[in-house]
């Protein structure tokens, strides 16, 4: 470890969540003084339980996160609730971050798993139920619902997409026309997998026992439905970054604008400035717990593997001073 003084850090990583901890937890193992700021919102959090993380399949994003975290302060990580409202980097390289409480703190390399925010539709009640019976994705909670009858929201060109997906799960797709406009080409590939299409805006959701069991249309029609699927808006939580000046960019999927994320590369998390890692869905919003995790340590890798070229080229540097004296 190069840097333990009270406030000075080799790595802070901002964001703790699956991408954050696991890059923490491998720094921390590779002997690095580490501060992990979270302000304690990892995406998922509306979700009862996590699925799909082979060994973790169904536990809850609360266990997951609380296991991260002693697992890195376990090794002498120190995990700081608060919030990184922005960041300097310093003439030497180094950078001082800034918290929303006034404090700020110094560290060698910036690792910023910072995530997204998922911008939902605005329908009245639909964000009281998201992660529950409003759900976007079929790998995390298709299995869950299944063969239950399933509306999907289309407010965008994504929604054919995904009543094809879904389709997967339950025979029993209604497509929502809501404020899209439907092609013809859309209409028959509906009819082709069996997908009823429902014209009319939803205006609210019929929720009974603290279930979804329907959506009321403008002009009071009820959609039956147990679960409903909408496409949010990926949108990077970017502050820190867009502070260093690393600018967020529109993603596209199939030419399609989805969201927003910050360029890195693929196999590191590098971003533009150096100095500075990303990790998880700030830079990919696509990816779920086990793609960020892995993002996280690969990162985190590419991190320790900078710090010890500088530190094998200062070492070098003094080797040559004292030689050549
Ligand atoms: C409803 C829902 C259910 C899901 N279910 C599953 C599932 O079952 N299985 C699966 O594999 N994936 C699931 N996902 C996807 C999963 O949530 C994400 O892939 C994962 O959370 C991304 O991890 P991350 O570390 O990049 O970001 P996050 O999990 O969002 O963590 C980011 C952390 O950074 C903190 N933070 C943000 N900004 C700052 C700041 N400026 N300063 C300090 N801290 C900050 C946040 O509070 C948060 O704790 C689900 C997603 C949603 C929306």
């Amino acid at each position: 470890m190069d840097d333990t003084s009270d406030n000075s850090f080799d790595v802070v990583v901002v964001g703790g969540g699956a991408a954050g901890l696991a890059g923490a937890l491998t720094l921390v193992r590779a002997r690095r003084s580490v501060l992990v700021i979270d302000s304690g919102s990892p995406r998922n959090a509306p979700a009862a339980h996590m699925h799909g993380y082979l060994g973790q399949d169904g536990e809850s994003p609360a266990a997951l996160s609380a296991k991260g975290r002693a697992e890195v302060a376990g090794y002498g990580g120190e995990i700081r609730p608060g919030t990184a409202v922005a960041a300097d980097r310093l003439p030497d390289g180094s950078f001082l971050v800034r918290c929303g409480d006034g404090t700020t703190v110094r560290a060698r390399r910036l690792l910023v798993a910072t995530g997204l925010v998922d911008e939902l539709p605005a329908v009245p009640g639909l964000g009281a139920r998201w992660g529950r019976d409003v759900l976007h994705c079929p790998y995390c909670h298709g299995w869950e619902v299944r063969d239950r009858p399933i509306a999907v929201l289309a407010d965008g060109p994504l929604a054919l997409h995904q009543a094809q997906l879904w389709r997967q799960w339950s025979e029993r797709i209604t497509l929502l026309a809501h404020t899209w406009r439907l092609t013809a080409e859309d209409r028959e590939l509906s009819a082709a997998l069996g997908v009823r299409v429902v014209e009319g805006e939803v205006t609210g959701l019929v929720v009974q026992e603290d279930r979804l069991t329907g959506v009321t249309l403008a002009g009071g029609a009820v959609v039956e439905c147990g679960a409903l699927v909408v496409a949010p808006r990926f949108t990077a939580r970017s502050g820190v970054l867009s502070s260093l000046g690393l600018p967020t960019v529109v993603m596209e999927r199939d030419g399609l604008a989805i969201g927003t994320c910050v360029e890195s590369d693929p196999d590191t998390g590098a971003t533009a400035l150096p100095g500075v890692w990303v990790a998880g869905n700030v830079t990919s919003p696509l990816e779920k717990v086990p793609g960020v995790a892995a993002q996280g340590v690969r990162a985190a890798v590419a991190v320790n593997t900078d710090l010890i070229e500088a530190q094998t080229r200062r070492a070098l540097e003094a080797y040559r001073a004292r030689v050549a004296v």
